[in-house]
């Protein structure tokens, strides 16, 4: 059996934040807005996978409004999410991500 998961996230740029995109810390006059650290991206997977195993979203799991997510290492999250779904006997079999923005450029920061 396989399952689907889609993932969608945004968060504001804003001024005096680091910018983190995948576990990445990318040099930026901006940074993403964000209870924890506001890896976008890797919110994204980790809804993604959420989603495939019928288990909601990552706002039910690590709450804005819990303290003890504040500048939370989201890759920490997204393993914990990977904990869940290997608990259920799924693997990742493919990832596609699609990252919307105009600046900063992020090709160079993709491993060749
Ligand atoms: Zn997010």
């Amino acid at each position: 059996m396989f399952r689907i998961g889609f993932g969608y996230d945004v968060h504001r740029l804003v001024e005096g934040r680091d910018l983190i995109l995948g576990g990445v810390r990318i040099p930026h006059a901006l940074g993403l807005m964000g209870h924890s650290d506001a890896d976008v991206l890797t919110h994204a997977v980790m809804d993604a996978i959420l989603g495939a195993l019928g288990k909601g979203d990552i706002g039910r799991h690590f709450p804005d409004t819990d303290p003890a997510y504040r500048g939370a290492d989201s890759l920490l999250l997204l393993k914990q999410v990977v904990a869940w779904m290997r608990q259920e006997r799924f693997v990742v079999n493919n990832l596609d991500t699609t990252l919307v923005a105009e600046r900063p450029r992020i090709s160079p920061h993709i491993p060749p």
